[in-house]
């Protein structure tokens, strides 16, 4: 199973829709034993989907790495079960 740190690395990635699907699947398997990541990983989708909305362009490459950045800022440190 993947750590949280892992999982966090991907997740820019798998929001991105650039996640090969063994990648997705390792990263859907985390998130159905992990709260945690099941919380950021909803802030993040939903973060994401409301800029996607409110906008008429493609994201800028790189903008779902600054959301999980400010995601991960306002939830704290996520446990590194490393
Ligand atoms: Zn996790």
């Amino acid at each position: 199973m993947l750590s949280c740190k892992q999982m966090l690395d991907l997740l820019g990635e798998h929001l991105d829709d650039e996640t090969a699907g063994d990648v997705r699947q390792r990263i859907v398997e985390h998130l159905g034993r992990c709260r945690t990541c099941t919380a950021l990983y909803d802030s993040a989708t939903k973060t994401l989907r409301v800029v996607t909305e409110s906008s008429s362009f493609e994201l800028p490459s790189g903008l779902s790495d600054r959301i999980l950045d400010a995601v991960r800022a306002g939830h704290g440190s996520a446990p590194d079960r490393d």
